[in-house]
């Protein structure tokens, strides 16, 4: 991928990353087939690339860029602050800027913050969308995300602060929603899963855990909300959770 040159006519047409604008880029959600040609070519035009801890190193070699790792880590409460910093101080000193985020930068990625705080500095930016990772997850583990026979409704939601996060909306949320998709639900499942059962989710729905989706670290889990517990402790990774009937396997249904 890295001879891949922006003066073919596939990339002719393609916008200019100019010197002091911003993008934020999706990189998919691990497999390097799955970034967009608009990201290639933000990879390819940038000056810097700040990247998130989830970026794949294959999505890393793209790119000549000098490469800043913005991940978090642990006991830093206010680096996002810190990040957003950056990103407009690398802008202003006349760089071409890409904000590499893991999936789709404006799903649970901070982005919308980022992106404002850009618009609030005068810094131009644009949005390059990626493919998030319950898409991956849906694709890898062949779960439809939508079937007729099944919901035609999908809710993503983060798992994080799962006690406070959704307050009154909760229980329709909960209980309603045919197929929740949890991100960063892994740590808190077991009170997710009982709040859900709390509601009224019946416990033999099915229930599938997919980490690492679309690196070959794959790994995907099926269960039933009632009996979660025996598995979710042995995942570990960057895991989507899925919860609804349609739940099933490809060689399960
Ligand atoms: N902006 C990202 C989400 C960032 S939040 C997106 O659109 O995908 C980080 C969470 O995303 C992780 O805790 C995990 O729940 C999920 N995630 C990211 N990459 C993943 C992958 N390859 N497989 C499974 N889950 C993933």
């Amino acid at each position: 991928v890295d001879s891949v040159s922006l003066d073919v006519p596939l990339f002719r047409d393609f916008p200019t990353l100019s010197s002091g604008h911003v993008w934020l880029v999706g990189a998919g959600p691990g497999d390097v087939g799955l970034l967009t040609l608009h990201a290639l070519s933000a990879l390819q035009q940038a000056d810097v690339v700040y990247y998130d801890a989830l970026i794949s190193e294959d999505i890393l070699k793209i790119t000549s860029a000098t490469l800043i790792y913005a991940g978090k880590k642990a006991g830093e409460s206010c680096r996002q602050d810190r990040i957003t910093q950056d990103l407009i101080d690398a802008a202003r000193a006349g760089h071409r800027v890409v904000r590499l985020k893991g999936g789709d930068p404006l799903v649970f990625g901070r982005g919308g913050e980022e992106m404002q705080a850009l618009h609030a500095a005068g810094i131009p930016c644009r949005i390059i969308p990626g493919v998030t990772a319950a898409q991956g997850a849906a694709a890898c583990s062949q779960i439809p995300l939508t079937h007729r026979d099944h919901n035609s409704a999908v809710t993503f939601l983060s798992g994080h602060q799962a006690e406070t996060l959704y307050g009154e909306a909760w229980h329709d949320i909960g209980l309603r929603s045919p197929l929740l998709v949890l991100y960063m639900g892994l740590k808190n499942f077991d009170k997710i899963r009982l709040r859900l059962l709390d509601v009224g989710r019946c416990p033999t729905q099915p229930v599938a855990f997919i980490s690492a989706a679309t690196t070959p670290q794959q790994k995907t889990v099926f269960t039933t909300l009632g009996d979660s517990l025996t598995v979710w402790p042995h995942l570990s990774g960057p895991t989507i959770i899925m919860i609804g009937e349609g739940v099933v396997g490809a060689n399960q249904g």
